[in-house]
């Protein structure tokens, strides 16, 4: 006989903490300070964002209907998230009939294992790798190389972070944080066979990229690729990008595995109309990216003869059932609200821990990965990561309200772990301002803390819990009269009697 459950589901799971790069290892705050430090850094960040701006702002002046293909893309992205079941049963019966196999990976660890065993199968211990978020978010490169298998980055910029035993720093540029100098000086020490004369022209640098690459194009049987768009109508895929290194691997290898998001699912092939002009132009400033690839299933003899498509969730069911934080399953990575976040600026990638960083990092991360109870879940203080002056919502093609989810998120903190040291006060103001004789004595008692305020009454450092305020800001040291006494003096009496003289003046 058969049972029938009628309690409440589950809530959907988030990223497992242990498995990939969704948190890092200390609170932003702190991972920030640090940054702050890196002058370079900063001075690179600072400048490759400013050019990406302006060149943002340029194309997307230039077309009269930008804001309706903001709003299509809006659109679009929540029809497919308020059908998502459907529409990913439909995506995968239509790559399986074009040849293709879905796998489903319910987390990190289980995406890991698949293509771990996908890559084994072929007998290979070298993967080539086009530039992917997904496989970055899962850790799949540490694990591969725990199973005795080299994964290779083929994006140039992925690469430097690669061989600079690194880590991304940017959505769309994870090398931003790099300069000429430091690429070269990357690639003498790590590259087999490079020029030791090299120079940092961006051409030399190019170059010795594409021979080192080349190389295993030619050799390498198996590729693992991200996805930018998939189409459930067709079952088809496909990647942006910029070199041409990534159709290489697209279409040279036997064996293609595909990593892909369940939120980057478009319902059909028409709607890549919209995204391929927003994405673009958000990204990288250009009117198209140079190198669009799209691929279905196989064909017979030409490009790769196997097919896999690994469907990853890793907690964005969990984002995707709240009703708020959902919105940020619309995100397309263009990285415009990076490029825009007056913080990221500043503190560049890594200070977020996560490898989606910038204002949607800051949003995506604690909804993909959770924000553990326990204060020191350094994915807690994320949400804090902004002025929320706005701009990156002015910035997203997909115009999601970021600032908005951002508060929502510190909300959600807030309601999970109460800051004990603010409920503690709290109580007690609740206790003194309940009754007048002991507010007052309150009020006086707090005269004593004049003795703290410097030359200037300003209090900066206060003792536990009350340090957790003066910790960013000061404090001006109690007046020396309370307002009830003042109001009681000589003084006060006489600038009433004054102020009522006056207004009956001005009154005749
Ligand atoms: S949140 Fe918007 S602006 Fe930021 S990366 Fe995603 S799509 Fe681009």
């Amino acid at each position: 006989m058969s049972r029938t459950f009628l309690g409440l589901p589950a809530a959907p799971p988030r990223a497992p903490r242990s498995t990939g790069n969704l948190r890092g290892s200390e609170p932003f705050p702190a991972a920030a300070h640090t940054e702050l430090g890196n002058t370079q850094l900063r001075r690179n960040v600072g400048k490759a964002t400013r050019t990406i701006r302006d060149k943002r702002l340029a194309v997307t002046g230039e077309l009269p209907d930008w804001e309706e293909l903001r709003s299509a893309g809006a659109a679009v992205k929540a029809d497919v998230l308020a059908r998502l079941p459907e529409l990913l049963e439909q995506f995968e019966a239509a790559v399986t009939a074009r040849g293709g196999t879905v796998h489903w990976a319910r987390d990190a660890a289980e995406a890991n294992e698949i293509v771990t065993g996908l890559v084994r199968a072929t007998g290979s211990d070298e993967a080539l790798k086009v530039k992917s978020m997904a496989t970055q978010e899962i850790g799949l490169n540490e694990h591969l190389e725990s199973e005795g298998i080299a994964a290779v980055e083929t994006d140039l910029a992925e690469l430097i972070v690669q061989l600079g035993h690194d880590r991304p720093s940017h959505i769309l540029v994870p090398a931003i944080h790099r300069n000429r100098a430091e690429i070269r000086e990357i690639f003498q020490r790590e590259m087999p066979g490079v020029d030791p004369d090299l120079d940092d022209d961006p051409e030399q640098l190019a170059a010795a990229a594409r021979t080192f690459l080349r190389e295993k194009f030619m050799r390498c049987p198996v590729a693992i690729s991200g996805a930018n768009f998939g189409v459930a109508e067709t079952g088809t895929l496909s990647v942006v990008e910029s070199e041409g290194n990534g159709r290489m691997c697209l279409t040279m290898p036997e064996t293609l595995i595909s990593v892909m998001g369940i939120e980057k699912l478009i319902p059909a092939f028409a709607d890549l109309e919209v995204f391929l002009q927003l994405l673009p132009r958000s990204s990288t400033g250009e009117r198209m990216n140079p190198y669009t690839s799209m691929w279905t299933g196989v064909t017979d003899g030409d490009g790769p003869q196997e097919f896999h498509l690994v469907l990853l969730d890793n907690g964005r069911t969990a984002a995707l059932a709240d009703k708020v934080g959902r919105e940020a399953l619309h995100c397309i990575r263009c990285s415009a609200c990076l490029n825009v976040c007056p913080v990221y600026e500043r503190t560049g990638g890594h200070a977020y821990g996560s490898t989606y960083p910038g204002p949607i990092g800051a949003v995506l991360t604690p909804q993909l990965a959770g924000m553990h109870e326990q204060s020191h879940d350094p994915n807690a203080s994320l949400p804090y990561a902004s002025s929320l002056c706005g701009a990156c919502y002015d910035a997203c093609p997909v115009k999601i309200d970021i600032p908005s989810l951002l508060v929502e998120l510190r909300h959600q903190h807030v309601e999970q772990a109460p800051p004990r040291g603010e409920a503690a006060v709290m109580k007690a103001a609740s206790l003194a301002m309940s009754s007048a004789k002991r507010f007052t004595t309150a009020q006086r008692a707090a005269r004593l803390g004049r003795v703290l305020g410097g030359a200037d009454g300003r209090i900066s450092s206060l003792p536990p819990p009350l340090n957790a305020w003066t910790g960013s800001r000061d404090l001006p040291a109690p007046p020396r009269q309370t307002f009830r006494e003042w109001w009681d003096s000589a003084e006060g009496r006489g600038t009433i009697d004054e102020a009522r003289r006056e207004s009956r003046g001005g009154a005749q």
